[in-house]
């Protein structure tokens, strides 16, 4: 019978690998499942809700996952725990594989097989398992009430006997998943809604949300998109162009929420010291980008700036801060990843290593590194490298079209996605 265990999480991380909806699924697919007491609490998934979906509650993290064939966390756990696990079995999780290089590494010896889901190929097949999108969904959302709560203004335009208040003026910066949710959260809060991005794909989509498009429309902004569907770092001559133009714009904006994101590189700087003096007082920024440095010049990753009036927000893990959806969406990825690789006859698990979605999260088993890129970076340091490199899947490069997987036939067609190097949002 296959064995699942959940730990509880460091303190920083409210959400959990494992929703009491999933732990049913997973029972009721003949797995054992043993949850860290306590550990679903900051998500209010109690021990008794887990009880009641069938799984067992362990003391400590150790019990909870010694047994275990697969362990699902959301963060990149201790050493200690993965010492405490059997060798080969799988861990699944948020490992933030492009930092720390040697902390993976020492992972990785333990014999454990690591799993990252930000790695997951942006494949039709995969939409379900894709973590980044279940969470940038959240965090958009939570970055505009954040704003609109902040705001010591209202947002939509009010006609009362006393007067009228007028809407507000919210501009998104970067519309991908997170920036729509943006955009949709605002309309609904009744502003007024701008937003911007170099990918021409997104005019349509920001327009069929009812708000409008404003971005510099040349040549290069219709070669802006990758075949993976991720932005390209843009040309020093765009750039200048683009920051005359959002210049002009956000000094008439009341809420600013930026998303702007490259795979690979650090956050590009949209928003100027300038363009920030040029706000009114009262006036909110709120920066998603802030884990991989930001998109305004002021952010204070894990902060709330002020400058002259304007507040910006510079907040870390914003799905955390909406740990009960964030969890149950996570859980529901984690669950839908580990579902094809459980032998439904035999109970266990059966990893298929020729399956894109393996070899594309797949970063570490038999005691080494089998992702290239993290390889490289560890230069000669990881003794243990050898045995699998040979197996090594290389996330592509930013203008690549795949992660891995090369071989694997996609069983339905999709677009591609590219690893991000840096944290979730
Ligand atoms: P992301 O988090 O990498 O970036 C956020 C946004 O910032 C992107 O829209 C990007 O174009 C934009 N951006 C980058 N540089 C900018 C700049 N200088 N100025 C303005 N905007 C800038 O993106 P994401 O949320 O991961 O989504 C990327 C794409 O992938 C979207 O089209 C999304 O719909 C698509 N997607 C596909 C799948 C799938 O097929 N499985 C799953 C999720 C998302």
């Amino acid at each position: 019978m296959i064995s699942i265990g959940v730990p509880a999480e460091g303190k920083d991380e409210p959400r959990i690998g494992l929703s009491p909806e999933t732990a049913k699924k997973l029972v009721k697919a003949g797995a054992k499942v043993t949850v860290r007491s306590g550990a679903g609490l900051r998500s209010h998934f109690s021990d008794q809700d887990y009880k009641e979906a069938g799984a067992a509650i362990a003391k400590t993290d150790a019990e909870a996952v010694s047994g275990a064939d697969v362990v699902f966390t959301v963060r990149r756990p201790p050493l200690a725990l993965a010492k405490a696990m059997k060798k080969g079995a799988a861990l699944v999780g948020m490992l933030d594989p492009f930092s720390d290089a040697e902390g993976l590494d020492a992972l990785a010896k333990t014999g454990v097989t690591l799993f990252a889901m930000e790695l997951m190929p942006r494949i039709t097949r995969a939409q379900s398992m894709d973590v980044l999108s279940s969470q940038s969904n959240l965090a958009g959302y939570k970055a505009v009430v954040d704003a609109a709560a902040a705001f010591e203004r209202a947002l939509p335009m009010m006609m009362t006997p006393a007067g009228t208040v007028p809407a507000a003026r919210v501009f998104i910066m970067g519309v991908g998943v997170a920036g729509l949710q943006a955009i949709a959260t605002a309309r609904r809060l009744g502003g007024i809604v701008t937003a911007t991005d170099v990918r021409p794909a997104v005019k349509e989509q920001v327009a069929s949300l009812g708000a409008k498009f404003i971005a510099v429309e040349d040549e290069e902004f219709k070669q802006a998109e990758t075949s993976g569907g991720y932005a390209k770092e843009m040309s020093d001559a765009y750039k200048k162009k683009q920051a005359e133009l959002i210049a002009e714009h956000v000094k008439n904006q009341d809420i600013v929420i930026t998303t702007a994101l490259i795979p690979g590189r650090p956050a590009p700087k949209l928003i100027s010291k300038a363009m920030i003096e040029s706000m009114r007082p009262g006036s909110i920024i709120v920066d998603l980008a802030a884990e991989r440095g930001g998109n305004a010049e002021l952010t204070k990753p894990g902060e709330i700036a002020e400058h002259k009036g304007v507040r910006i927000f510079g907040l870390l893990n914003l799905p955390g801060r909406v740990p009960v959806n964030a969890s149950s969406l996570y859980a529901r990825n984690l669950q839908a990843f580990i579902d094809p690789f459980i032998d439904k006859d035999k109970k266990t698990l059966a990893i298929d290593w020729e399956d894109e979605v393996a070899k594309g999260t797949g970063i570490a088993r038999d005691g080494a590194i089998v992702n290239e890129t993290i390889a490289e970076r560890l230069g000669g340091k990881s003794a243990t490298r050898s045995s699998a490199a040979g197996t090594a899947t290389k996330p592509a490069p930013a203008k690549a079209k795949t992660n891995g997987g090369a071989k694997a036939p996609a069983k339905k067609p999709g677009s591609t996605r590219q690893p991000k190097g840096g944290k979730t949002t």
